[in-house]
């Protein structure tokens, strides 16, 4: 549901990491800053600082009850932030999350379809077009976009890692380390899927003999497995190309052997543009909740961050968010 306010109930809180993007982060927060106050005036606003991993979520769960919304002005790893200090609030107490798309990975921002330029980003803002999203839980984290498994999460790691080490961005950086990754690191991961049905149907009698309301299970080797809120990761791929914000459930897909590194390299390509779900070692499918067991540690991420283990229970939590949408 929209709602077009050109009022503002409150001051809007813009929370800036300034060491995004190599230390670019300061001048784009200055120059938001500079934008937004002659918007709204100084009194609109005002711009909190990042000071060290972890600080936005503190910023975002105190951020005093007028507050009209908060803007995330950074990469995915910062909406993440906020979007976590958002959930340390109660349902009602949490204001409008907006994204600035200003980091090195900023596939949220695109889901939410903002603008890549700033001044059409705070225009989109301003106009305030609000609308419910669903967020992501991993054991004892939240996803706002991704979370995800094996090559594509190594991939999405090692392109950090890269990044750190070169200033590189974008798609190139990512083609670089998942090519890598296919030609040198390329792996299977054994799991177990209990994937919960997407419409448990109302018992007509008490019995639920027919056992239709357990988990459907699915077993195998795969090379990734991607739980997406949102329909893209790693810079825009788009893996899960149906997957929408607002409809409580889980995208999810996972591809299964045997692929050698130039077809699952063709496959990714495909994937840049959401073309690869017709191949037939790509499997689709939604849920509102599973878990997923692996037998042995695989990479993974959350929203572009590592994170570890080999049992994740997964789920979506329906109308989380209320969110400031592009378009
Ligand atoms: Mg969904």
């Amino acid at each position: 549901m929209a709602a077009l306010s050109p009022r503002l109930s409150g001051p809007i809180a813009l929370i800036a990491n300034p060491a995004a993007q190599n230390g670019r982060g300061a001048w784009t927060a200055v120059e938001a800053a500079s934008r937004l106050s002659a918007r709204v005036g100084d009194q609109g606003f005002y711009l909190l600082l990042t000071e060290r991993p972890g600080h936005a979520t503190e910023l975002a769960a105190e951020l005093p009850p007028e507050t009209a919304a908060v803007i995330a002005l950074g990469g995915d790893g910062l909406v993440n932030e906020v979007a976590c200090g958002l959930m340390k609030r109660g349902r009602a107490d949490r204001p409008p999350l907006a994204v600035i798309p200003a980091g090195s990975g900023n596939d949220y921002a695109a889901t939410l379809g903002m603008a890549a330029s700033l001044p059409r980003a705070i225009d989109q803002i301003l106009e305030f077009r609000t609308g419910p999203a669903d967020i992501g839980q991993v054991n004892d984290r939240y996803f706002v976009e991704t979370l995800s498994f094996g090559l594509d999460a190594a991939i999405a790691l090692d392109t950090v890692e890269r990044r750190v080490r070169t200033g590189g961005a974008g798609t190139r950086l990512y083609l670089e380390a998942a090519i890598d990754q296919l030609f040198h690191h390329l792996s299977t991961y054994r799991f177990r899927a209990a994937i919960q049905r997407e419409t448990p149907k109302p018992a007509p009698r008490e019995s639920g003999a027919d056992g239709a309301s357990g988990p459907s299970v699915v077993e195998g080797e795969a090379y990734l497995f991607a739980v997406q809120i949102g329909p893209t990761y790693g810079g825009h791929f788009r893996i899960a190309p149906q997957a929408v914000i607002d409809d409580g459930l889980l995208d999810l897909c996972w591809a299964t052997p045997h692929l050698g590194p130039w077809k699952a390299l063709a496959v990714l390509l495909a994937a840049k543009g959401g073309h690869h779900t017709g191949n037939s070692h790509i499997h689709l499918a939604q849920a509102p909740a599973l878990v997923l067991d692996f037998s042995d540690e695989p990479p993974a991420q959350v929203d572009g961050e590592k994170i570890e283990g080999t049992h994740f229970e997964i789920s979506c939590i329906p109308d989380a968010l209320t969110v400031i949408r592009g378009r």
